[in-house]
C-alpha cells in the first residue's frame, strides 16, 4: 500500500451490519460504537491517508431508515466539501439502494467519489466481508489521475464491484455478492488491480459549487399489480390521504390489465393531479409502453414510463422532484429526463 498524506477521506458510519455486535441476552445484530471498527481494520493506516470519522447518533439497521437520515448525510458532506478528497459512507444493506440512490439527487454538481458500502457478516466476525468492503470503497473514494478523482459519483462498492449509486439493487440476502446493477455496467471491478470503466463514469467537465436539495415529499407510494389485483385493493391505494405520485410496478416491459375498471381508475388519478410513473417488476430491462396494446392503453390514459429505472431510484427521485420542483409539469418533465443517470436516455 502507498503513503499518501496529501488525500484526505472522510468515513461515515451510520449503521448497518457491518458494525454490529450479538446482543448478548437476545443473540439479535445490533449496531455499537465506531471506534471499534477502524481498530477492527488497523490496515487501513497503511495508506498513509488522512482518514476522519463521523459517527450517527443513533446509530441505525437500515431498516429503520427515514428521510432525516438522508437529509443529514447531504448537509454533513456539504459542510466537509472542501476539506476532504472523498468519502466513505458506511450503511446498512438493507436499504443501501435507496440511500445511494437519494444522495445522487440530492447532489448537485458533485465531483468528488462518495463511495457507499456495508457488509453481510459484521467486521468483528473471521469470515467479514466488511474489512475487504472498507478498504477497497475508501482506496476507491482516494484514486484520482491528475487532479482527477476517477469516480466522482455517489456509488456502491460492493464485492468487488463498483456500481452508480441509483442503478443498484439488493438482490441476495445471504451472500456475500449482495448488489447487482442490471441495468447498468460496472464502474469499475476490484481484482489484483483497480479497473475503472472510464467510459461508463460521469465526469464534470465544468466546475461548479456543490447545491444540496433537502426537501423531500414522501407522498409517493408503490403500487405493485399481480393477477387477482381487484378495485377495492386498487382504489383504496389509488386513494390514500395526501398521495401526490404513484409508482406503479408493472409486468415486462411496462403491461398491465386493459381491463375497463383498471384503467378508470388510473385516469382518475390522474384527472386528479396525481402522478402515475410505470416501472417494471423485472429486475432488468426497460419499460417500452408502445410495445403491447396493454402498455399502450397505459400511454393513452397519461402514465409516464419510468425507463429502466429501479424502484428505489424511482420513489426517490419522485420525492426529491416533488420536494423541490412547484409545478407538477416541471416534475413530470424531469421524470422524463436523466439527473444523475438513473435511466438510459
Ligand atoms: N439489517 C441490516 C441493515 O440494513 C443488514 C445489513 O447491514 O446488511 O442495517
Amino acid at each position: 500500500m502507498r503513503e499518501d498524506k496529501t488525500k484526505s477521506i472522510l468515513i461515515i458510519y451510520t449503521g448497518g451490519t457491518i458494525g454490529m455486535v450479538k446482543n448478548p441476552e437476545t443473540g439479535a445484530l445490533a449496531p455499537f460504537d465506531f471506534d471499534q471498527i477502524l481498530v477492527e481494520v488497523p490496515e487501513l493506516k497503511r495508506f498513509g491517508f488522512n482518514l476522519s470519522t463521523f459517527s450517527f447518533s443513533p446509530l441505525i439497521d437500515s431498516s429503520n431508515l427515514n428521510l432525516n437520515v438522508w437529509v443529514k448525510l447531504a448537509e454533513l458532506i456539504k459542510e466537509n466539501y472542501k476539506s476532504y478528497d472523498g468519502f466513505v459512507v458506511l450503511h446498512g444493506t438493507d436499504t443501501m439502494a435507496y440511500s445511494a440512490s437519494a444522495l445522487s439527487f440530492m447532489l448537485e454538481n458533485l465531483d468528488k467519489p462518495i463511495i457507499f458500502t456495508g457488509s453481510q457478516l459484521p467486521i468483528g466476525t473471521l469470515r467479514t466481508d466488511g474489512k475487504e468492503n472498507l478498504i477497497s470503497a475508501v482506496e476507491i473514494a482516494a484514486t484520482e489521475k491528475n487532479g482527477q478523482p476517477l469516480a466522482p459519483e455517489v456509488c456502491v462498492y460492493f464485492e468487488n464491484k463498483l456500481m452508480r449509486g441509483n442503478r443498484t439493487t439488493k438482490y441476495n440476502a445471504e451472500h456475500f455478492n449482495a448488489f447487482e446493477s442490471p441495468n447498468y455496467p460496472e464502474l469499475a471491478v476490484a481484482g489484483i488491480n483497480l479497473k475503472f470503466n472510464y467510459g461508463a463514469i460521469h465526469y464534470a467537465t465544468t466546475k461548479k459549487e456543490l447545491e444540496i436539495h433537502t426537501i423531500l415529499d414522501e407522498n409517493v407510494v408503490i403500487l405493485k399489480i399481480f393477477p387477482g389485483i381487484n378495485k377495492k385493493v386498487l382504489h383504496s391505494i389509488l386513494n390514500i390521504e395526501n398521495t401526490k405520485a404513484i409508482i406503479l410496478e408493472t409486468y415486462g416491459a411496462g403491461n398491465a390489465p386493459t381491463e375497463k375498471w383498471f384503467l378508470n381508475e388510473l385516469e382518475n388519478s390522474i384527472a386528479q393531479g396525481k402522478i402515475i410513473l410505470n416501472v417494471t417488476q423485472c429486475s432488468a430491462g426497460t419499460v417500452d409502453m408502445s410495445k403491447y396494446e396493454t402498455g399502450n392503453a397505459l400511454l393513452k390514459i397519461g402514465v409516464l414510463s419510468g425507463y429502466d429505472i429501479t424502484t428505489e431510484a424511482a420513489v426517490v427521485k419522485m420525492m426529491c422532484l416533488l420536494g423541490r420542483c412547484n409545478k407538477i409539469e416541471e416534475v413530470k418533465l424531469m421524470l422524463n429526463q436523466s439527473i444523475s443517470g438513473e435511466i438510459s436516455k
